[in-house]
Parts: C-alpha cells; structure tokens; sequence
C-alpha cells in the first residue's frame, strides 16, 4: 500500500505540529519518521492511522483520498510503545480479539493466530498471560496482534522503547525479519537514529513540524543535506567556515584551524560566502602510531581529551581558537599522547561535506 502525505499541516490551537508535510511512503517499505521529541512524528502517525485529522492537505492510500476515512475502516495496524496488552487474557487470546472484532469464521482466526505466533517465535507462549511474559515477548505478542489482522499498513510508535539494551538490538533484528517475511508497508517513529540506519529501507528526518530529508540510511548519512540532519544522524563534525571558491573540482573552504579541500557541496556558494563544513569522527586519521599524514586537508591541533574503548579510542582535539575536533579510531594502535600533547589530523577531500549555515528556523520542503 502506497501512502501519501499531500501537504499535510495540523494545528492545535495556536501549536503547529506538522507545517505542512508532503510525503510518500513507498508499498513495502519500512518507512522511519526520525526526529527530537516534539518534531510532529506521532501526529504524522496518529493521521495516517484516522486517529487525528489533519487541519489542511490530503492523505491517500493507493491513489484514493482517505483523509476523512474513519480509523476503523482503514485497517491498519499498531503497535505503541506499551503495548496495551489485555492483562487478563492469553496471548492467545490477546491475538484473537481483533480477529473476532472483524467477524472472521472460527476455523480462520485459529489460523490466523498460529501464523502470527509463529512469526513471532511465539507459539510456546500461547497459553500465558502478558504479566508471565518477559519485556520482549509482550512486545512480540503486540506485534503478533498487530500483524494477525492482516493490516493495509503497520504503524509502530517508539515500539522497542521500554526494552533494554541487549533485547532492543534482538527486536530490531526481529522487526527486520518479520517485515521481510511479510513485506507489509511499515511505518515505524522512533527519535532513536541507530534503529533508523540498521532497519529503514527510508528515512524521514522531521525538526519542528517540518520535512527535513527524506532518503535511504546510507545516503542520508553520507549526504545529508543540512547541519542538523548531519547532526542528528549519527556524530558529526561541524566547523564554521568562509568558502574560497572551486579549483580542480573541489570545494575550497577556510576555517578557524586551517583551509580544507571538500569533494561535495550541498549549497550553492560563492566566494566569501559563510558555510559549514561537516566531517565524520570516524573520518578523521591521526599521526598516532606511525601513520603519516598526506600533506592535504592537514589541522594542528592539541589533544584536549581521550576516551578508550577497548574496539575503538574517541580523542577530542582542540584548535588554537578552542575549535572542537572529534576523532574516532577504531582498532587503536597504542600511543602515549598525554592532554596538551600536538596532534596532526587529516580529513580525506571526499569525506568533507560543505553545508549552508544554519537558520533558526527550519528549511520547509
Ligand atoms: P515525541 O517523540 O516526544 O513523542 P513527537 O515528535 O512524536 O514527539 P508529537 O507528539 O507529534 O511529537 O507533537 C508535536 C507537537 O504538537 C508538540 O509540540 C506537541 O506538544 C504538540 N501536540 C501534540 N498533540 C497535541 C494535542 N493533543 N494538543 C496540543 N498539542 C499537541
């Protein structure tokens, strides 16, 4: 099912939450609307579901207008982040209630339920009640009621919130396989990017009621279009900086710790103009452990702080003017930089990313 946000705005009172959203959601997807509490993600939910109305605009599913279809006859499902199981029925019975809500013969909701226990890897727990369950098995007995329906859309609202550590990594690898197995157009809210970038075939970065980007995880991290996606997607680097202009296809940027070379501009700038440059701490080599520097793209600076971690060593680095560097090592060789020590960093031409400079007020789409 394909669905449509054409230029949804939802007002309460004098609170904006959604400023106008135009957005498609692809059949089959696994669709992630990413962004700070607030931004506007669960009344995008709540609308695409009919449990809202949005003030202005349309919402289609497959072309035809649903916008003032009530919620019930849009069958979709949901799962929220707790899970508003019946405490005093078994999973079974849990599963069977919205089967028997749609009237469905016997023989079919029989059916219908040990499929999705199955799905689920629940079928031992069939018998239990949600309070005999663990965290992670009510969540899945939400998602089997959810998904036993045989819904047009499945919503999930922060679903893997109230899981700890270890079981939110298992449930994302659960969700990714489930939605695989039954290709069911999903969209999944979340402001937790990490569950974005490992599970989403798309991602929508919502600020403040706005559509920021909307793209696939490898893309969005590697081209975010604007300072604060690149900021709210994964850890960045974000230096302010004048753009000096284009020499052999690289952008040409100057900052408080040196000049750099980028390869990509997401803005068209000219000389003089005010930028910001973006950089990965994971991007940026140190001369530690004999590794060299090339002499492009080099910044001289002190090491400020240093934070080991077995896998890898963050070292916070600092410019003459108090610029902030952030640096992640993976496999760290061993070295005896003390605070204060000179660090040589480098940043790769083709992992500097020029941006526009930030404005109080979010771009609209
Ligand atoms: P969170 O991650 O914290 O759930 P969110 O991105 O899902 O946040 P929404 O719940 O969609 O954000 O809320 C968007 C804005 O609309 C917020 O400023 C919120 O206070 C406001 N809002 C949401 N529901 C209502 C309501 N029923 N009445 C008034 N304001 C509301």
């Amino acid at each position: 099912m394909e669905v449509v946000f054409e230029r949804i705005v939802k007002k309460y009172g004098d609170v904006t939450a959604v400023g106008g959203v135009d957005l498609t959601i692809k059949s089959g997807a696994l669709h992630f609307l990413l962004g700070p509490s607030g931004c506007g993600k669960t009344t995008m939910l709540r609308m695409l579901a009919g449990l809202e109305s949005p003030s202005s605009g349309r919402i289609l599913f497959n072309g035809k207008d649903v916008t003032n279809l009530p919620a019930a006859a849009r069958g979709i499902g949901m799962v929220f982040q707790n899970y508003a199981l019946w405490p005093h029925m078994t999973v079974r019975k849990n599963i069977e209630y919205g089967l028997t809500v749609q009237k469905l013969a016997a023989e079919q909701i029989r059916q219908r339920t040990d499929e999705a226990l199955t799905i689920t890897q629940l079928t031992r727990y069939g018998d239990r009640l949600p309070g005999q369950l663990s965290g992670g098995q009510q969540q899945r007995v939400a998602l089997a009621r959810a998904i036993a329906v045989r819904p047009t859309v499945l919503l999930l609202d922060e679903p893997l919130s109230n899981l700890d550590a270890q079981l939110r990594l298992e449930m994302r690898d659960n969700l990714s396989r489930i939605h695989k197995q039954l290709g069911i157009t999903t969209v999944y809210v979340t402001h937790d990017q990490k569950e974005a970038l490992s599970m989403g075939t798309n991602v929508s970065v919502f600020r403040a009621g706005q559509l920021i980007q909307t793209d696939p995880p490898r893309q969005l991290y590697h081209s975010p279009k604007s300072a604060f996606v690149a900021r709210f997607v994964g850890e960045t680097n974000l230096l302010s900086a004048t753009y000096l202009g284009q020499k052999d296809g690289l952008h040409s940027v100057r900052t408080a710790i040196g000049a750099v070379d980028a390869n990509r501009s997401m803005v068209n700038a000219k000389s003089g103009d005010e930028v910001v440059v973006s950089f990965r701490p994971e991007a940026v080599k140190l001369n530690i452990g004999g590794h060299d520097s090339p002499a492009d793209n080099r910044l001289s600076l002190k090491l400020d702080h240093l934070t080991y971690l077995g896998e890898s060593e963050q070292f916070q680095l600092m410019g003459p003017d108090g610029t902030l560097v952030r640096a992640n090592v993976f496999n760290p060789p061993d070295h005896s930089l003390a605070i204060g020590d000179s660090v040589t960093a480098w940043v790769a031409a083709e992992d500097i990313l020029v941006l526009p400079v930030e404005t109080d007020q979010p771009a609209s789409t």
